[in-house]
């Protein structure tokens, strides 16, 4: 085996990173490897050294690792650090460089669907790690306007205010999940991104299915989730019967994983090969 890749995280068992990864490496044919590494906490220094003696081209980061991993790292890039998270780390010379694919990922996710985001109105649902690429992502691709809106005003305004010195022209807004604001916002945007974990769990994302009125959105308009685990939530459920286009967070999680494969390995993702793998799942 020549070429050493891995995901660290804690606990790690549940990561479909290796089962996409190692469809990848297959599909291209390539003589290299992808360990899921279970790191705890303390021994997260030691095992980014461990897998510099090793050799690692680079490696994912997860749970709760994205933001600790910055002290064992040489370089973090300017998107991560907007981010606020690592989930990439990209072996360079003998140098650990830390970079975030997450909302690069997102934004191809979402173009490939031939939906624009550029000049575009969206709104991101929660304040958590992953509104955060998300909202980054759109803003970098342009799109007018980002709302983050969450249950908690608080939050919003606390996202909104940190990332919008990242964001270029991007108006950057904040708002409180209730349904006449909802309704307000919604008549007016273009994108609904789902990144809150509401929808992860039946109830809560039912709960959450009600308090955004799906159907003041424009005809046009489209709805992303970044949940991908149930495949189908209930905000799509009801974006689907309105009719309107779809992405489910399987899209997200398969090109934040080949931007990061192509980092490594100057290689073209097989995105299809990746996506199957983890539709099988
Ligand atoms: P965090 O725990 O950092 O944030 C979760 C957010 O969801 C918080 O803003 C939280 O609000 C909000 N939330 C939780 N429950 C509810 C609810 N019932 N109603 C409204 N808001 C709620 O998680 P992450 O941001 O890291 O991840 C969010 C989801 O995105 C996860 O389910 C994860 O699986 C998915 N994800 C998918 C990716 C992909 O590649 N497709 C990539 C990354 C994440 P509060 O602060 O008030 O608790």
């Amino acid at each position: 085996m020549s070429t050493l890749l891995a995901v660290i995280g804690h606990p790690i068992a549940h990561s479909l990173s290796p089962r996409m990864q190692t469809a990848a490496i297959d599909t291209l044919g390539l003589d290299a490897a992808y360990l899921a590494i279970d790191v705890a906490p303390e021994r997260l220094a030691r095992t980014v050294r461990d897998l510099a003696r090793l050799g690692a081209r680079g490696f994912n980061v997860t749970l709760p690792h994205k933001e600790a991993i910055v002290a064992s790292l040489d370089e973090v890039e300017g998107e991560a650090r907007a981010i606020g998270a690592v989930n990439t780390v990209v072996r360079e010379g003998d140098r650990w460089v830390g970079a975030n694919t997450d909302a690069r990922g997102l934004v191809r996710s979402i173009e490939e669907q031939g939906i624009p985001i550029a000049g575009r109105r969206a709104t991101v649902i929660g304040a958590g790690g992953a509104a955060r690429a998300a909202a980054y992502g759109l803003a970098i691709a342009g799109a007018a306007k980002v709302t983050i809106a969450a249950r908690r005003r608080d939050r919003a305004d606390a996202l909104a205010r940190a990332l919008a010195p990242a964001c270029g022209t991007t108006t950057i807004a904040a708002a409180v999940i209730d349904p006449v604001r909802m309704r307000r916002d919604l008549a007016h945007t273009d994108l609904l991104v789902q990144a809150s974990s509401a929808t992860m769990r039946a109830e809560d994302g039912e709960e959450l299915a009600r308090a955004l009125p799906i159907d003041a959105m424009p005809e046009d308009a489209a709805v992303v989730e970044l949940v991908y685990r149930p495949r189908r939530t209930a905000v799509l459920a009801i974006a689907e019967a309105r009719g309107l286009r779809t992405v489910g967070g399987l899209g997200m999680l398969v090109h934040q994983g080949a931007l990061a494969l192509e980092r490594w390995l100057g290689v073209q993702a097989p995105i299809a090969a990746m996506r199957s793998a983890l539709e099988a799942g």
